[in-house]
């Protein structure tokens, strides 16, 4: 699917964490990337469907405020929907859970794997724009510290390490002059990223 990035709209949500709302509209259906706290006052009633790059709380808890239809998520990180300490809500003012029924974003959108950050982390493609979550920003690339367990960490800081390499390449076979639009922080085409992100250089 091809998406300008002037037909798309960004908010910031989830207060202080500042997450990268993103909406647009393709064939009539409204489409709302990481509703974060908040998220609901830029959809008023709006119907939408929820693309969710990954499970943590400040890229889903806006979802209690929309109206939605179908929710894309990776299967691996489904599960932080409905628990606090995945989503990581339990650390924060509130518990955060929502029991539905989820799609798998992998089979409706084009995705790639890309593990790290969460354990089903995924970078969104459409013809012009890439949503990379919270796996690749601007100028840096997303935190793997966040798990309780320390074998689950170290795991996770080697898996970001193979999918920053293959993020890597990737990016280097498509046009340089498509976006990408990260979970927090600015939004800068890939050939900008190239120069401004140290882990991509
Ligand atoms: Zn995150």
């Amino acid at each position: 699917m091809k998406l300008s990035i002037s037909d798309l709209k960004t908010y910031k949500t989830s207060g202080e964490f500042e997450t990268n709302t993103y909406v647009f509209t393709i064939d009539g259906i409204t489409y709302v990337v990481d509703p974060g706290i908040g998220a609901g006052k830029y959809l008023d009633g709006v119907k939408c469907d929820v693309i969710l790059t990954h499970g943590h709380y400040d890229h889903i808890a806006g979802l209690s405020e929309i109206e939605y239809e179908k929710v894309y998520i990776s299967p691996e990180d489904s599960e932080a929907l409905t628990d606090p300490s995945i989503n990581l809500s339990l650390f924060f003012d509130t518990q955060f859970s929502l029991d539905l029924d989820w799609y798998n974003l992998d089979k409706y959108f084009n995705t790639v794997f890309a593990p790290g950050h969460t354990k089903g982390s995924r970078i969104v493609l459409f013809e012009g724009v890439i949503f990379t979550g919270d796996v690749v920003f601007s100028n840096s690339i997303g935190r793997v510290d966040l798990y309780i367990d320390e074998n689950e960490k170290a795991k996770m800081r080697e898996e970001m390490k193979k999918t920053i390499y293959s993020l890597r390449n990737f990016f280097k076979t498509l046009p340089q002059d498509w976006y990408i639009c990260p979970g927090h922080g600015e939004i800068v085409t890939i050939k900008r990223l190239f120069e401004l992100n140290p882990f991509f250089k």
